[in-house]
């Protein structure tokens, strides 16, 4: 028996892109080849471009394929920082628990003098008094997720890049949406975002390829450069021969899931309420979000146990669980979501991530709670 709860960090392949991976394999083309083979080649990637852009509701604007959500963040933070040669404004907003691929890069962009202001989110919550507050100087860009990757949590993007762009219209807004695309709904358009980081492994896709969505505005206003340069693929937005199996494969996951987008939430949403309940029956703290959450994603906080110890007792037993985020993990520090949520480094060091897909059941989360109960007996005894 394995019971796969691990979805955030990253998911199983669909059948659909299973199927378009295998077709785009018999296509050895390279898409800028101006023969058939290429040609064929460059439809495959276009048709998942247009699917992909379709699923975002975006009705104006580029996608632009990349290796990784990772990547597209680099691109999108990097690229429009190295656009402007001569700054008006050089605040940045962010979040204090956003994913490693924002925060270093903002890092990096700190030591460029930027200046990078994180604005809390203790309890799953955004403080939009520290936001609005944060408006006294001219704003460069913004940089939020749209759901934390720990906890789930919502963090009302939509909301936050509206005030800054009522206030500096020019400001730059860059979601990272990896963990809500075809999770929640959502259009850049209706959340204001510029810029829309997405990543094909968390939506049934192969790793290794991601994309960014870029408004039309941006592009106009020549407000982005690449990031990597070379031989102008991606209307020279990123370099480099596309990926087109894995593109292929993306755009054949999105255009299986898209349709049931409202269904899976619905389902996601009993499924995290009935798993919640379970939990929350066990001698366990769960870590959920005062605000709004997205319901694939549950947080939890053991008594006195290492989450690594649990994972791996629950490993055995066939059931995938995180220990935080699988970034966190290699790092060995206390998750910067789950300390920015409220809780200590012991109790971040003692916290599980459980995280849905429609492919799990309520079977699974009966079989976690069994296997969870009996893990904190059994270790709990072994500490005593
Ligand atoms: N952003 C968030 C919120 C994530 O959870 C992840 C991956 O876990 C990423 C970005 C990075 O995506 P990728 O693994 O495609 O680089």
């Amino acid at each position: 028996m394995k019971i796969y709860l691990d979805n955030s960090a990253t998911t199983p392949l669909s059948d659909a892109a299973k199927a378009k991976l295998t077709e785009a394999a018999e296509c050895y083309g390279n898409p800028s080849s101006l023969h058939e083979a290429g040609l064929a080649a460059e439809k495959l990637v276009s048709e998942a471009r247009k699917t992909i852009l379709s699923a975002l509701g975006a009705r104006q604007g580029e996608l632009v394929f990349t290796s990784c959500g990772t990547e597209a963040t680099s691109l999108a933070l990097f690229g429009t920082a190295f656009a402007k040669e001569r700054r008006d404004a050089n605040r940045i907003l962010t979040t204090d628990s956003e994913h490693p691929s924002v925060e270093n890069a903002l890092q990096r962009l700190e030591k460029y003098g930027f200046e990078v202001i994180r604005i809390p989110t203790r309890a799953g919550v955004l403080d939009m008094q520290r936001l609005e507050a944060s408006l006294d100087k001219k704003i460069f860009s913004a940089s939020f997720m749209m759901v934390n990757n720990e906890t789930g949590a919502l963090y009302g993007v939509g909301e936050a890049f509206k005030k800054i762009k009522k206030k500096y219209p020019a400001a730059i807004t860059h979601c990272d949406a990896v963990q809500g695309f075809l999770k929640v709904p959502f259009t850049p358009e209706r959340i204001s975002a510029d810029l829309v980081t997405l990543s094909g492994h968390k939506v049934h896709a192969p790793k290794g390829v991601g994309a960014l969505y870029i408004s039309k505005e941006l592009i106009k206003t020549k407000s982005i450069v690449p990031f990597l340069v070379g031989g102008g693929q991606e209307k020279g937005m990123r370099s480099g021969t596309e990926n087109v199996i894995g593109i292929s494969a993306f755009g054949g996951a999105v255009a299986d899931i898209y349709p049931r987008l409202k269904e899976n939430f619905e389902k996601m949403t009993i499924l995290g309420k009935y798993a919640e309940d379970k939990l929350a029956r066990l001698d366990v703290r769960l870590n959920l979000p005062i605000g709004e959450k997205a319901p694939h994603i549950i947080n939890l906080t053991l008594p006195s146990i290492k989450s690594e110890t649990m994972l791996h007792y629950l490993s055995q037993k066939g059931i995938y669980v995180s220990s935080g985020s699988a970034c966190s993990s290699h790092s060995g520090k206390a998750s910067s979501s789950l300390l920015a949520f409220g809780l200590d480094a012991h109790s971040a060091d003692c916290s599980l991530r459980i995280s849905l897909s429609e492919y799990n059941t309520e079977s699974d989360i009966d079989a976690l709670a069994e296997a969870l109960g009996e893990g904190i007996d059994t270790l709990v005894r072994i500490k005593r």
